[in-house]
């Protein structure tokens, strides 16, 4: 399938290339893409591939949410919120797949995507979380993701669901792929690339958002160049400055 990753990624750069179709039973070593929500795709990736359509589902088993990888966070929390089911909540504005998010181990403040996970299905079969290393934005898992395995706790909480919402609305609006850097331990990366004088930055047609400094935004004509050298460039100048290695949240391709 020709996919365009300058309409398909949310920052909407990227090259029109042929990606495979894959399953189960097919993969053969490809690099797996969710929604590109949080990936910079350069203009000669590696071979990409999307998950086929049945790994888009939700089912409950038991005690348990069985999840495709495939399935849009927005679609499980919108389930968790109809059945009553506790610990999505912070789903609801949160772009892009369950797959990709478990990679991720994506977040919002102390609410993560391994928080409830149990087991997730790779080619080697059920992979238990005591088994895989997750922390602040990430995790070793380095195969892909088919299906994940959740426990069912009951109770969503509306409350918890408004909060999170609300710290939302000073979010940038345009396109972007979130957070380019993980903060700093106790410090915000933000912060700091708004202190080397770097919000508002524009170079090419990407800019660094005026909002939240840690958002880099395409206006419209952005390229992988230009996001590299603003990446570069705000590297530089918080290391020159504070002594700080920033370390990329997006992954590069
Ligand atoms: C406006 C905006 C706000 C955001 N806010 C947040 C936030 O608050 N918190 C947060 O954590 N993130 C945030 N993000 C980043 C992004 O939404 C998450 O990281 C999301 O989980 C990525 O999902 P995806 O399916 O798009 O992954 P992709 O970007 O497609 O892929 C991310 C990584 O996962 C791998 N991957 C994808 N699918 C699979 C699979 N099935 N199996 C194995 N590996 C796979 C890819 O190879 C890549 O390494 C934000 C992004 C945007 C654009």
């Amino acid at each position: 399938m020709i996919i365009d990753f300058s309409k398909f990624s949310s920052i909407k750069i990227g090259p029109k290339i042929r990606v495979k179709i894959v399953n189960e039973y097919n993969y053969n070593s490809e690099v797996l893409i969710g929604r590109a929500t949080n990936t910079l795709i350069s203009p000669s990736p590696p071979k990409l591939a999307l998950l086929d359509e049945r790994y888009k589902f939700i089912k409950t088993e038991n005690a348990y949410l069985r999840v495709g990888a495939k399935t849009k966070n927005q679609s499980l929390y919108h389930f968790c919120k109809r059945k009553n089911i506790k610990g999505f909540e912070f789903l609801a504005k949160l772009p892009g797949t369950i797959g990709g998010s478990i990679k991720m181990n994506a977040g919002v403040k102390e609410f993560e995507i391994s928080n409830n996970l149990v087991a997730i299905k790779t080619l080697n079969g059920w992979i238990e979380k005591k088994d895989i290393t997750f922390s602040y934005r990430f995790s070793n898992i380095n195969e892909p993701v088919f299906e994940a395995l959740f426990e069912i706790k009951e109770g969503f909480d509306f409350e918890l669901d408004k909060t999170l919402k609300l710290l939302r609305s000073n979010q940038p609006k345009e396109a972007s792929l979130g957070s380019v850097f993980k903060n700093p331990k106790n410090d915000f990366a933000g912060r700091l690339i708004e202190a080397v004088g770097m919000k508002g930055m524009k170079k090419g047609g990407i800019k660094v958002s005026e909002i939240h400094a840690n958002f880099f935004i395409n206006t419209g004509s952005g390229t992988f160049e230009d996001m590299m050298f603003l990446i570069k460039e705000a590297k530089k100048r918080v290391y020159n400055e504070f002594g700080i290695l920033l370390e990329e949240e997006i992954i590069i391709l």
